[in-house]
């Protein structure tokens, strides 16, 4: 008998001698598509370029725009002669006669487009079905889109799906099986569903809420395709979404009405790590139902994103990083198929011939007829290979995208980046001509070598290990990674710290000075603003006499605190990162409580305080050396840093941990002894990170924390002589007065104060003529209404070209009314309450301003009754002289002001008094350069929402009436904590001066120690 290797060898050559006779035409050198593969897989740079190009182009309606864009994207490509040469008529035709070049560019991608999409509608693809049903090629029909970004598009879709259904079903009624042998296990109407189309709400972290969203959409399309004698297969998309189309596919599938019905599939991505163990689970599920399913494997469209996405946010890659990985898992995962031949029917989806070959030899080994299982093959690609297929007696069928061209522009681009990909087999089988031989060799085997260093490891710049030694200076800087809560077990550790939290309810919690607990008359509760009669905690209270014995003790503790070296202070905020990370759920779960964030929002808070700690102890490592100034014989100058004294820090409710815990880092790491005045309306968190501290070991005296009125204590110990820096993050009414009463020189002060103030913002966002708006939406929906508004980084004002003004606001409205407003305690909850009844009374103040001065275009009715619910609400019509887009509101109020160009908005969105975040939505080079340029903010965001900031990537700081300019999360922050001062001396004895001097030298610190 011979080996398997040897049959699939066998096999293969086979294949390769039926694929050869008709040779790969979409590969060859002729025509504009290959043009473009050739370009793309010469030079990546290129290829990005051309497929951004690609992308932007059915979006652009005049030739004008189209020439515009073209000479944006190449002008400065280095293989511009090649590029003039690919585009055809070229550059220079373009700028002479655009509109006879603009459309035939359009019509070159077009037509490229044409080459992966089986038709624009339903009777458009039948004569595609058709010519492929006379090749015996059977179809799975799939339905290309924009992303659904509300309820109304989806529901849009579910029709859509619904309509081709019915079409194919009539059409095809006469057709029968083309192998004519276990026929009834393959319908001939095959629908592949895609579950984002259905629900555009969908949350990682709640599968709950998704699967009763999607469930009665799907039901009436499972019922029709019963009736029909179709087959639904439940496609598979990222990684995010993939425990929600099991969990669905597997409710679904075991409801009454359904169990019985076989011609249900769903997607196994063998690029996953966790592929083997959900395919047992479901082959099992499969068991117990007692009724066939199907299973298509895949190796996953997705690769490149999920790599990117997953080191974005610090989580461990959930693909594998090297081909061979993928290609061996694919085929344990075909055997795992093969050997439950019993209750699970098997489509490979590959073009690969080693995976195909191998799945045939191995359903030989095992008897299986090849008449049980099929090949699957994406429409418009590797042709030869499905013929071939037929012509040995296999069952081929072949995934048919339906739809128009620009939403079909993001299928088109993951078929170029697949088909030119340096992994791919197309590209090494059709245009690299790798030898048969090589194409065919045993996965484990190139692994194998490659574990040896034979083989370079492919993808080695990811590095996902989380083990750099961080504590040496200049180490790569990694920061906390999010929670990922698309994993059940975090989902579940959540929802047990929210029980847990919720048995803390009344707690309370004393002062800190000088280390001691202190506990007043007063008591100040914080409520939950979701359900405003309970109670979270409460707090003592303080008054003028602890705020000075909190300066005086604060004092008292600089003069050791400042001679404690930096590396003790540096260990001290690592332990309390430590400490912040073992109790992460619990603190966000307490800020779900006191200050109704979302669950993601609320861990991304205790994520940014941790990155603040390590990012600052990092920094301070840097800085805490005396660093040479000059080179020169006989000379030493040393630049170095003293802290500045006692800081007084007050920070806001909004990022309850990270802004508190930021700004009492960078004071304590830099050698100051601090004051921590938390926002009242989050004191019970301001005094979990006292408690932080002290586990950590701060000395007496060196943090205390107090809680009071900032118009009490606040405004007393801004004044106070003692106190030399102050950190403030909050209002601007309130920072202008720190700004002002701070520049007043008080009988006894040492120091001049110093002031870091950080205020608020009317951020804008720009849309662009040619934006893509399945992300526009999206983003300005998550930027303006995500923790209810309440940021100082929020989107309040939406800038739209009137050109795109209509089409923006119809899927815009749509999207704010799709958006989950609720208590936040529920996983998906996206806009929870405003703080309190003051936030709560003043919003609506402006709703009613926004009333008289504009147009109500939108405002959410379903709101919960009870807590300090805002609906969202949208007003059009917006002129930038009018209150409601000028003045901070700080809730889910949203602007929309319609401009005539680009000049106009630019002009709009600089037009106010702030200068925090802005944004851009374009996809044009040029006009991206000039934003870069003009726009006014602290932070600029091109082509993604405006919050969320990242310590290290996004320092986060305004200017203007935003603040003082400083940069929280940056390299320079510290700097503000601290004075420079320079140490000079004369070495030289009689002429004689030391050769070298160190560039650092060890602290100046008396008494050593
Ligand atoms: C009919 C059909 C339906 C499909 N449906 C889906 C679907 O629902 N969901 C889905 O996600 N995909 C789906 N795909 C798969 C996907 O779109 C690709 O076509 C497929 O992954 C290409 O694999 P291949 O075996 O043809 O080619 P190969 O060239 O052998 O493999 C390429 C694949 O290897 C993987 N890969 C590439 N580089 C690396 C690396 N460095 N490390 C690890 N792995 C790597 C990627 O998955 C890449 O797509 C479908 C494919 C077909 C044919």
């Amino acid at each position: 008998m011979r080996s398997l290797q040897s049959e699939i060898e066998q096999r293969g050559q086979r294949i390769f001698e039926l694929v050869d006779k008709h040779p790969e035409p979409l590969f060859s050198k002729a025509g504009f598509y290959q043009r473009l593969m050739m370009l793309s897989m010469r030079d990546e740079q290129l290829k990005q370029q051309l497929f951004r190009f690609v992308d932007v182009l059915p979006s652009l309606s005049t030739s004008g725009e189209i020439v515009q864009h073209l000479q944006e994207y190449f002008a400065e490509a280095r293989d511009s002669q090649k590029v003039s040469e690919f585009l055809g008529a070229g550059v220079r035709l373009a700028r002479a006669v655009p509109w006879i070049s603009g459309p035939i560019l359009r019509w070159n991608v077009s037509e490229m487009a044409r080459q992966f999409i089986a038709g624009r509608n339903s009777d458009d693809v039948m004569r595609t079905l058709r010519k492929r049903r006379a090749q015996k090629i059977g179809f799975t029909v799939d339905l290309l889109g924009e992303a659904v970004v509300n309820e109304t598009e989806t529901d849009e879709y579910a029709a859509r799906y619904l309509d081709l259904l019915e079409g194919l079903s009539r059409e095809t009624k006469d057709w029968t099986d083309p192998l004519g042998k276990n026929s009834a296990l393959f319908p001939v109407v095959n629908l592949s569903v895609k579950i984002s189309a259905l629900y555009s709400q969908i949350n990682p972290a709640d599968p709950a809420d998704a699967i009763a969203h999607l469930a009665p959409k799907l039901r009436p399309l499972l019922r029709r395709a019963r009736n029909v004698g179709a087959f639904i297969n439940f496609d598979m998309e990222s990684y995010a979404h993939k425990n929600i189309t099991l969990e669905l596919f597997k409710t679904v599938f075991t409801e009454e009405e359904f169990k019985n019905w076989p011609h249900a599939g769903i997607v196994t991505q063998a690029y996953l790590r966790d592929s083997e163990a959900d395919l047992r689970d479901l082959i099992e599920w499969g068991r117990a139902r007692g009724t066939r399913f199907a299973v298509r494997l895949v190796k996953g469209a997705y690769w490149d994103y999920e790599t990117a996405k997953s080191r974005q946010n610090g989580w461990d890659c959930p693909v594998y990083l090297q081909k061979p990985e993928s290609d061996t898992n694919f085929e344990t995962l075909t055997r795992l198929l093969l050997e439950n031949e019993s209750v699970v029917t098997s489509a490979f989806g590959s073009h690969n011939v080693r995976s195909i070959a191998h799945a045939q030899a191995f359903a030989d080994e095992l008897g299986v007829d090849r008449s049980r299982f099929e090949f699957q093959l994406l429409y418009g690609m590797a042709g030869p290979i499905k013929r071939a297929l037929v012509d040995m007696g296999y069952r081929v069928r072949e995934y048919c995208p339906v739809g128009e061209l620009l939403p079909g522009m993001s299928y088109l681009v993951r078929r170029l980046l697949e088909n030119t990909s340096n992994e791919g087999f197309l590209r090494a089988k059709f245009s690299d001509n790798v030898p048969a031989a090589e194409l065919l060799r045993n996965p484990r085997e190139i692994l194998h070598r490659s574990r040896n260093g034979v083989l370079p490891p492919l993808n080695s710049t990811i590095n996902m290990t989380k083990n750099t030694p961080k504590t040496q200076p200049g180490a790569p800087y990694d920061n906390a990674p999010l929670t990922n809560f698309a994993l059940p077990e975090n989902q579940e550790k959540m929802r047990a710290a929210l029980r847990e939290q919720r048995k803390q309810f009344g707690r309370k919690v004393p002062l800190t000075i000088n280390g001691e607990k202190i506990w007043t008359d007063k008591m100040f509760s914080s409520v939950n603003p979701s359900q405003p009669d309970q109670i979270v905690g409460y707090a003592a209270e303080a008054d003028i006499p602890e705020a000075e014995r909190a300066v005086a003790a604060a004092r008292a503790a600089f003069e050791k605190w400042r001679r404690t070296s930096f590396e003790q202070r540096c260990e001290l905020l690592e332990r309390v990162a430590e400490i912040l990370e073992r109790r992460r759920f619990e603190l966000s779960a307490l800020e779900v409580f006191e200050v109704g964030k979302p669950w993601s929002q609320a861990d991304g808070d205790i994520a940014e305080a941790i990155d603040f700690c390590t990012f600052y102890a990092r920094r301070m490592r840097l800085l805490g050396r005396p660093r040479l100034t000059q080179n020169v014989p006989g000379e030493e100058s040393y630049q170095h840093y003293w802290p500045r004294g006692v800081a007084l820090v007050i920070a806001p409710w909004n990022f309850p941990m990270a802004i508190l815990c930021g700004m009492v880092s960078a004071a304590l790491v830099t050698g100051n002894t601090v004051i921590m005045k938390p926002s009242e309306q989050s004191v019970i968190i301001g005094a979990m990170l006292m408690e932080i501290y002290e586990e950590a070991g701060v000395p007496p005296g060196v943090l205390n924390f107090l809680n009071g009125k900032g118009s009490v204590i606040g405004a007393h110990m801004v004044d106070h002589k003692d106190v030399d820096l102050i950190a403030f993050t909050g209002s601007r009414e309130v920072g202008l007065w720190i700004w002002e009463s701070a520049g007043k020189t008080r009988e006894g002060q040492r120091e001049l104060k110093r002031v870091i103030c950080e205020m608020g913002g009317k951020n804008a966002m720009i849309v662009d003529s040619d934006a893509d708006l399945d992300e526009a939406i999206v983003d300005s929906i998550y930027s303006a209404f995500g923790f209810q508004g309440q940021k100082c980084s929020a989107l309040s004002r939406l800038i739209v070209l009137e050109e795109n003004h209509d089409r923006v606001m119809e899927r815009l409205l749509g999207a704010a009314a799709s958006v989950r407003v609720g208590n936040p305690e529920e996983a998906g909850v996206v806009v929870g309450p405003v703080i309190d009844e003051a936030a709560y009374r003043r919003i609506l103040d402006y709703i009613e301003v926004g009333k008289s001065e504009a147009t109500l275009a939108y405002q959410a009715k379903d709101v919960p009754p009870h807590g300090y619910f805002i609906p969202p609400t949208i007003f059009t019509g917006v002129k930038s002289n009018m209150r409601i887009a000028r003045e901070e509101i700080f809730g889910p109020v949203l602007s929309v002001i319609k401009v005539r160009d680009l000049d106009e908005a630019i002009e709009v969105a600089n037009g106010t008094d702030y200068a925090l975040t802005g944004g851009f939505f374009s996809r044009s080079p040029a006009n991206i350069e000039r934003i870069k340029a003009q726009l006014e903010a602290g932070n600029v965001y091109i082509n993604r929402p405006c919050t969320g900031a990242i310590v290290g990537r996004h320092p986060f700081g305004g200017f203007k009436m935003s603040g003082s300019g400083t940069k929280a999360g940056g390299e320079d922050y510290l700097l503000n904590f601290l004075i420079p001062r320079v140490v000079t001396e004369n070495v030289t004895r009689h002429g004689l001066a030391p050769e070298k001097t160190p560039e650092y030298r060890e602290e100046f610190l008396w008494p050593k120690k």
